[in-house]
């Protein structure tokens, strides 16, 4: 038997290995579940049918979701993780040769499931200062005859986001052309579109429970759209793709809009600290660093690769991504060691 060429050489995803006592390389919440919620939600998980099949629409934890955001639940559907959404997005609301455009450096997981789709990737690259330009975007897609277009706002890696009005500006502009928004960090800024749906019917925005809700490993994402898209999707997915313990657990935290406010607030906290103390450390050729409304701080480095291997030789994971590093904010400590140590490989790269 032979795998055919467009999955011959692919490699399974591994994220990196290896004990490291601070992880800030995957744009994870540092905040644990109080204990309280956890023994709630112990007891709410020990009370489930596990023999039976979970609800298929995850109806109970759209409501959640709709209510947290203050949404319809009509326009929502529950995805294994927003990635999984992404996949099914790709995989079949394209046929085969369409063009996608992706706008890179941004989450690489829409260039692989486009690929996997046998759509045309269509990468529009950003410049040095990372930007992005709506009217360029809005040229590509239509020179090209794009059936989709897929970005994440803000972006995941450089940080930066595109203010309602820019993104409206695309949505305007590109005809009838699929534009999938992707929100995972809109949690932590302010322009989000989730309440404009209404006004376009070729939006679908995506957003996760792995960032500021804290549940990375739920597997917890929703699509939100307009009803024709959303049906299409529900009808796309594999039946019981979200399952009971997650869809029990996500509508009890999605409940928590005190504990998840306070979250929001200490994640930025956090998050100003980490930039805050990049930003001094900040030097013309050596180290520059981009403004944030994210969880995580992206900045560019002249010996990038040295500065990663000498953090996780001090037992500290970030991301690196070619000349560049993203850097998750962490606890109090975790961000305090991690300045530590990134001023120390600093100086010793001068010396
Ligand atoms: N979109 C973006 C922009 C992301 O950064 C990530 C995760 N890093 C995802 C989607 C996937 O999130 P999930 O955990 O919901 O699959």
């Amino acid at each position: 038997m032979q795998l055919n060429d467009k999955i011959k050489n692919l490699e399974p995803y591994e994220p990196e290995r290896g004990n490291f006592p601070i992880r800030l390389d995957a744009n994870e919440s540092f905040l644990p579940l109080p204990e309280k919620m956890q023994q709630r939600l112990a007891k709410v998980l020990s009370s489930l049918p596990l023999r039976r099949y979970p609800d298929p629409l995850a109806e109970e934890v759209c409501c959640k979701f709709a209510d947290f955001y203050g949404i319809s639940p009509s326009l929502v559907c529950a995805g294994n993780g927003s990635d999984e959404l992404i996949s099914v997005l790709c995989g079949s609301f394209t046929k085969k040769g369409d063009r996608v455009v992706v706008i890179e450096p941004d989450f690489s997981m829409y260039r692989f499931y486009t690929s996997l789709a046998e759509c045309e990737v269509v990468s529009l690259q950003k410049g040095q200062d990372m930007r992005i330009d709506p009217d360029q975007v809005i040229q590509t897609v239509r020179e090209n005859g794009a059936k989709m277009l897929l970005f994440s706002n803000p972006c995941n890696p450089t940080s930066l986001g595109l203010s309602r009005e820019e993104v409206r500006r695309i949505l305007r502009g590109v005809g009838d052309t699929l534009v999938v928004l992707d929100e995972a960090y809109m949690d932590f800024w302010d322009q989000s579109l989730l309440g404009e749906t209404d006004k376009f019917d070729h939006l679908v925005i995506l957003r996760t429970c792995s960032k500021m809700l804290g549940l990375a490993g739920l597997r917890l994402g929703f699509a939100v759209a307009q009803k024709p898209l959303i049906r299409a999707l529900r009808a796309c997915k594999s039946p019981y793709n979200v399952g009971m313990l997650t869809q029990a657990a996500g509508a009890a935290v999605l409940s928590e809009t005190a504990f998840l406010e306070e979250a929001r607030r200490k994640i930025l906290n956090a998050r100003d600290e980490l930039y805050t103390g990049i930003k001094a450390l900040e030097r013309p050729g050596v180290l520059q660093v981009f403004p944030t409304c994210t969880n995580f701080v992206f900045c560019r480095l002249a010996d990038s690769l040295r500065v990663f291997e000498f953090l996780k030789q001090k037992g500290i994971l970030i991301r690196r991504i070619g000349k560049d590093l993203r850097i998750t904010a962490g606890t109090k400590e975790e961000n305090a060691l991690l300045l530590r140590e990134l001023q120390n490989a600093l100086e010793a790269q001068t010396v």
